[in-house]
């Protein structure tokens, strides 16, 4: 194994003085037991696909990936007990012949369940909360290796602050989680326009289970995308029509015109009017995870903000006109959840609305987030705990209600600092 760690993006690394790949809690203790002997804090990684600090470390650096076994599965009941290195789409596929499914997706399946959790990710549907809204019940691993389970019965205050914990708890070790009969998704893609779609947003998000639109900022066209569930079979793609819309099309080919207004930031209106006509329809119908998740081969760095969904159209049209000024020539992404009660959720207590920004590998991201995040705060923004952001625990403080609640089981759990490094310390702060 290297000695260093690198995310997926490829724009956050680290050298720990030891990265080691436990294969049972057993492990993970005696790990831990070292890391407090030599005066080592720990970082746990998921999969690698969060674009911030959060994972980095000096000192040790566990890996979870061989943490990654199904448990137990109740089918009558839906409840499934996991390790917490498995990835959704290795616990989809487990889960699948057994009737079993996420209620809900993000855009990709290769994350951890802890790690996706631990950072509040998403899909969208409005009436659908966050990943973190299918766990039941958690299993911490604290700095001296005793373990407690964590759920509504246990420790309430426990239980909401583990739910979304950046990774400043401990080391999650299992999960079990509320899964949901299997179902079939017919999803829509076509291009709109991005007026029309403004005009009567209310209808399309609450008329689909799942709507979502990317925009661009030199494009009147949104590109959305709609998944509903049908009592349909299944009508699988062929592999060369998957490689050709999924793999050339919306990777290979978008990564080369990207790479075109890299060197000639010029080109950017056109590439994004002609990438937004190019958005044309498609449909597919298939189980579910299939039809949330696709793959990303080209790197991009990313910032997405939570904002109260009832300024949905005024933050997209702000943000729209703020990318106008900066070379990009990335899309906008705008997703709806329900609003849960995790102490650190984005979507914690009001119905979100999601936007992100994303800049392509190699370009300056710097100035145009910022401006975004500009935008963002003055609606209250809460930044994906995952993606890039500038705030700092001073300015977070107010935006969470429950702020001190999270710090109080942090204090608890973790009260020697065990597990925060830098960003956990500009973001939430200091323990004690
Ligand atoms: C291409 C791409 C697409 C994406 N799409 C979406 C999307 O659709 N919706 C969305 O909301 N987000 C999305 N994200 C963001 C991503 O879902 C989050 O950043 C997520 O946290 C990554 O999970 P991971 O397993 O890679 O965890 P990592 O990034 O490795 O870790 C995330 C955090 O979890 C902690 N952690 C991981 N495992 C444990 C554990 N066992 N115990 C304690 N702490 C732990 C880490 O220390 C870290 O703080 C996307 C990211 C990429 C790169």
């Amino acid at each position: 194994m290297t000695n260093s760690w690198v995310n997926w993006a490829g724009d956050q690394s680290c050298t720990p003085a030891s990265i080691a790949e436990p294969g049972t809690p057993e492990e993970v203790a005696a790990l831990l037991a070292q890391a407090e002997a030599a005066g080592r804090t720990v970082r746990v990684a998921g999969s690698g696909h969060s674009f911030t600090e959060t994972v980095l470390t000096d000192g040790t650096l566990l890996r979870l990936n061989k943490l990654n076994k199904i448990l137990s599965v109740d089918r009558a009941s839906g409840l499934v007990r996991a390790e917490a290195g498995i990835t959704l789409n290795a616990a989809s596929n487990a889960l699948h012949p057994l009737g079993l499914a996420f209620p809900n997706l993000g855009d990709i399946d290769v994350q951890s369940v802890a790690g996706a959790t631990a950072t509040g990710t998403h899909g969208t549907g409005a009436k659908l909360q966050n990943l973190s809204a299918a766990l039941q019940s958690i299993e911490l691993m604290l700095a001296d290796g005793s373990r407690v389970e964590l759920n509504e019965q246990t420790d309430p205050d426990g239980w909401r602050a583990a739910r979304v914990n950046v990774g400043a708890l401990g080391v999650v070790t299992a999960v079990t989680l509320q899964m949901v009969p299997s179902f079939v998704l017919e999803g829509v893609e076509t291009p709109e326009p991005v007026e029309d779609l403004l005009a009567d947003l209310d209808t399309h998000i609450d008329g689909n289970e799942h709507f979502e639109f990317y925009v661009f900022a030199h494009s009147p066209l949104a590109m959305t995308k709609r998944n509903n569930t049908v009592e349909l079979p299944e009508q699988p793609r062929g592999k060369a029509v998957d490689w050709f819309s999924d793999v050339l099309t919306t990777n290979y080919a978008f990564d080369a015109l990207c790479r075109l207004t890299r060197r000639y930031p010029a080109t950017i209106p056109y590439v994004q009017r002609g990438a937004a006509y190019a958005g044309s329809y498609r449909r597919q119908v298939e189980r579910s995870y299939r039809v949330f998740a696709s793959p990303r081969l080209f790197r991009f760095t990313e910032m997405e903000y939570a904002i109260p969904r009832e300024h949905s159209v005024d933050a997209i049209r702000e943000i729209k006109e703020v990318a106008k000024h900066y070379d990009t020539p990335m899309p906008i992404e705008v997703r709806w959840v329900a609003p849960d009660d995790a102490f650190l959720s984005p979507a914690g207590g009001r119905d979100t609305c999601y936007i992100a920004v994303h800049q392509y590998q190699g370009m300056d991201y710097e100035p145009y987030f910022r401006a975004c995040e500009a935008v963002f705060d003055r609606y209250n923004g809460r930044p994906h705990w995952g993606k890039r952001h500038f705030q700092t625990a001073e300015t977070l403080r107010e935006r969470y209600p429950h702020w001190d609640k999270f710090a109080q089981v942090r204090n608890r759990f973790d009260p020697k600092g065990r597990f925060s490094n830098e960003y956990i310390n500009r973001v939430l702060g200091p323990v004690g």
